[in-house]
C-alpha cells in the first residue's frame, strides 16, 4: 500500500503516564496499514525559515480498529511531540502514511519476543491486537517493555489480560514497591539462561538505539541468526 497524505480529525487526547501521551484521530481518505507501520506527521512551519518538518510515529492501535492511536513521549522543547501534545478534539493535522517494513513476520514453529523501551512499545501493541497476529501466532510470545520508572509502564493492565502473552514490564530505577522486574531489558535478557528457546525465537527490538545495539550484541553471542533480528530505531543515543 503506497503512502498517501492524510488529513487527520483528532477524536481524542489523553495523558497514558506522565511523560506519554496518546492522540487518537480519523484520517482521511481511511488508512490501511499493517500492525507495525508508522505515519509521518507533518509539523507546519517548524522547520528552518518555516518550512513544515516531518515526524515518524508508530501506529499504536490495530489496523482493524478506529480510530487510529498514537502514544508518543513529550520531549522538552521537542517540535513534533509539542505539536501533539497540543491537539484536541476536533483539531486537524497532516500526515502522510503508511510507512515501514517493521511487521511481525509468521514463521512455522517459531516463537516470538518483542522487546521495546518506552514508547517503543507501540508497534507491538498494534501488531498484539491485529488479526494477522492472532490468526499467525507463534509458538509463544515474549513482550518486554523497559523504563524507567514504573509510573512510566505503558499499557500495563491491557497487556496483562492478553491471553498468551508473557509480559514483563522492567523498571530500573523504581520509586516505590515494585513488585515486577527489577533491571534494564538488557539484564532480563541476560537472566533467562538456557531454558530461553534463543534460536526458535524471532525478535523484533524497537526503541533507543543504545537499548536496540545492545540487545543484538547480547543475541548475536548467544548464536541467534541476523536475520531472526527485526528493529525499528527510534532515535540514535547521543555521542
Ligand atoms: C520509525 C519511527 C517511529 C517512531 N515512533 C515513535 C512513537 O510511536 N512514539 C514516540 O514518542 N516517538 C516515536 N519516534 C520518534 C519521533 O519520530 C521523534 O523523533 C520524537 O517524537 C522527537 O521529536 P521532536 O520533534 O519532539 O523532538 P526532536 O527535537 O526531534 O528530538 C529531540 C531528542 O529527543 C529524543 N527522543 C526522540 N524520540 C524519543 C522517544 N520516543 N523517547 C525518548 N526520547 C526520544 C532523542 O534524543 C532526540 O534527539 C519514532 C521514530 C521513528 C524513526
Amino acid at each position: 500500500m503506497p503512502a498517501q497524505e492524510l488529513m487527520c480529525e483528532v477524536t481524542g487526547f489523553r495523558e497514558l503516564t506522565p511523560t506519554v501521551f496518546e492522540v487518537s484521530f480519523n484520517p482521511l481518505p481511511a488508512l490501511t496499514f499493517e500492525a507495525g507501520q508508522f505515519i509521518s506527521i507533518i509539523v507546519p512551519g517548524a522547520g528552518p525559515h518555516g518550512r513544515d518538518l516531518r515526524r515518524a510515529y508508530s501506529i499504536a492501535s490495530s489496523p482493524e480498529g478506529q480510530p487510529v492511536e498514537l502514544c508518543v513521549k513529550l520531549v522538552e522543547g521537542g517540535p513534533g511531540t509539542n505539536f501533539l501534545y497540543k491537539l484536541r478534539p476536533g483539531n486537524h493535522f497532516r500526515g502522510m502514511a503508511p510507512y515501514g517494513d517493521f511487521v511481525y513476520e509468521p514463521k512455522a514453529e517459531r516463537h516470538a519476543c518483542f522487546i521495546a523501551t518506552g514508547t517503543g512499545i507501540a508497534p507491538f501493541r498494534s501488531m498484539i491486537l491485529s488479526d494477522h497476529f492472532k490468526k499467525n501466532a507463534p509458538l509463544s510470545t515474549t513482550c518486554l517493555l523497559g523504563v524507567s520508572e514504573e509510573a512510566e509502564v505503558l499499557y500495563d493492565v491491557e497487556m496483562c489480560a492478553h491471553p498468551g502473552i508473557r509480559w514483563v514490564p522492567c523498571v530500573s530505577r523504581p520509586k516505590g514497591e515494585w513488585k515486577g522486574y527489577r533491571g534494564r531489558v538488557t539484564d532480563y535478557l541476560r537472566s533467562l539462561g538456557s531454558d530461553f528457546p534463543w534460536l526458535e525465537t524471532d525478535f523484533y527490538l524497537c526503541g533507543g538505539g543504545a537499548m536496540i545495539d545492545e540487545v543484538k550484541q547480547i543475541l548475536t553471542g548467544l548464536g541467534v541468526a541476523k536475520d531472526s533480528i527485526h528493529q525499528e530505531v527510534y532515535f540514535k543515543a547521543p555521542k
